[in-house]
């Protein structure tokens, strides 16, 4: 089946006792069993819960996958990847990561004797060059976030192959609709379903989808053993959220290119990130293992900070908040905001300054949108 077809239909089951057509809200711990250890396939929501397996299977399908495991956050998803690993593992991880992905790894996995790598991953050359026989993860996040890097999945598959590593795809910024990494050698794709999957900023959630079987067993042990799952409540709206993500993401897109190109046109605009211009470094890359280019949009200013600050107390549909991928339209100031925890000389490294200003776009009307953004320039 195509996308959208699949975002309407996969984990839909018609329930048996009554016909509802939309999966009941299973709000259960427990379930009553028959004799000991002699059930209906379920004991206990930490474990199964009809609710989110129903989910479960909607978002591997999504993903082309085999299997599909829900989490309370995105960064318990992540969480869940790093404890797969053994203590002296090494890590190679794209150098503009998630910040919280980034300080999860920093702040509280380094302790325990993993070894973390920050690659710039544009440079498939850099990857190789840090990959040892101790590496065990390449962790990929593209489009980057903030800068809007695109790296190159095959490549990374490539190298992990070559040093027996496997490859994580952090997929949140294009989403299941634009960018499928298991069909480009990813062995594990995950979303913050907080953002585009989730997409009406009312929920914190993550999701880790796979194919493999032995690598769904221990991720599945993982979820049960340590216990960061969604509740029912939220796995349903998840699921009722990914029903639209099809015709959500279609909206995001165009908004984003319109943006983006209004944005390189006007004078008081230094530069813009974007995948799908064809200024951006990797476009080329982008166009072929991206069917189409969200709405994350990031530029810089020319101006200083104290501009900023004027042009976004301007803008009026664009409200100034974290988080990204929901129906609204939101602008971040990454130094400030959602990027204040990454190490001071790593943001100037990337590029993060007080010019930086980072756009999500959400499904108003496009001319909406650049006329606010022209108004507050
Ligand atoms: C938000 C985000 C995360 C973390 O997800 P939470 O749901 O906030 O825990 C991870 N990766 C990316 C790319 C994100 O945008």
């Amino acid at each position: 089946m195509k996308p959208f077809t699949t975002c309407v239909h996969a984990g839909a089951h018609v329930e048996p006792t009554t016909g509802a057509i939309m999966q009941p809200i299973f709000a259960t711990s427990t379930y009553v069993q028959e004799e000991p250890a002699k059930h209906k396939g379920f004991d206990y929501s930490r474990a199964d819960n009809p609710t989110r397996q129903a989910y479960e299977e909607a978002l591997a399908a999504m993903e082309g996958a085999r299997h599909g495991l829900s989490f309370a956050s995105g960064l318990a998803a992540v969480q869940a990847v790093v404890q797969l690993l053994e203590p002296g593992a090494r890590i190679l991880v794209c150098d503009d990561v998630y910040g919280g992905t980034g300080r999860l790894f920093r702040r509280l996995f380094a302790k325990y004797n993993l070894d973390f790598q920050f690659v710039d991953m544009a440079d498939p050359a850099a990857v190789k060059a840090a990959a040892t026989p101790a590496t065990k993860l390449v962790w990929v996040e593209t489009p980057t976030n903030p800068m809007m890097k695109v790296i190159d999945i095959r490549a990374m598959a490539q190298v992990a192959k070559q040093t027996g590593a496997l490859l994580v795809v952090d997929n949140t910024f294009a989403s299941p609709i634009f960018q499928t990494p298991l069909a480009l050698g990813a062995d594990i794709v995950l979303h913050s379903t907080t953002k585009y999957i989730g997409g009406h900023s009312d929920l914190i959630g993550g999701a880790l989808m796979m194919s493999r079987q032995d690598l769904f067993e221990q991720l599945k042990f993982v979820q049960f053993a340590a216990g960061s799952v969604p509740s029912p409540f939220d796995a349903y709206l998840m699921h009722r959220s990914l029903k639209t993500l099809g015709v959500r993401m279609m909206q995001h897109h165009k908004n984003g290119m319109a943006v983006a190109e209004f944005l390189a046109s006007h004078k008081r605009v230094k530069r813009v990130m974007f995948p799908g211009l064809k200024s951006h470094p990797q476009h080329a890359i982008a166009a072929e293992q991206m069917r189409g280019f969200s709405g994350m949009v990031s530029f810089d200013l020319d101006g200083t900070y104290d501009d900023v600050v004027k042009f976004l107390k301007k803008l009026k549909v664009f409200a100034l908040a974290e988080s990204l991928g929901g129906v609204e339209s939101l602008v971040n100031h990454p130094e400030k905001m959602t990027h204040a925890s990454v190490p001071e000389e790593m943001r100037k490294k990337l590029g993060i300054g007080p010019a930086l200003i980072r756009l999500s776009c959400g499904i108003e009307d496009t001319d909406d949108l650049v006329a606010d953004l022209k108004q507050a320039l």
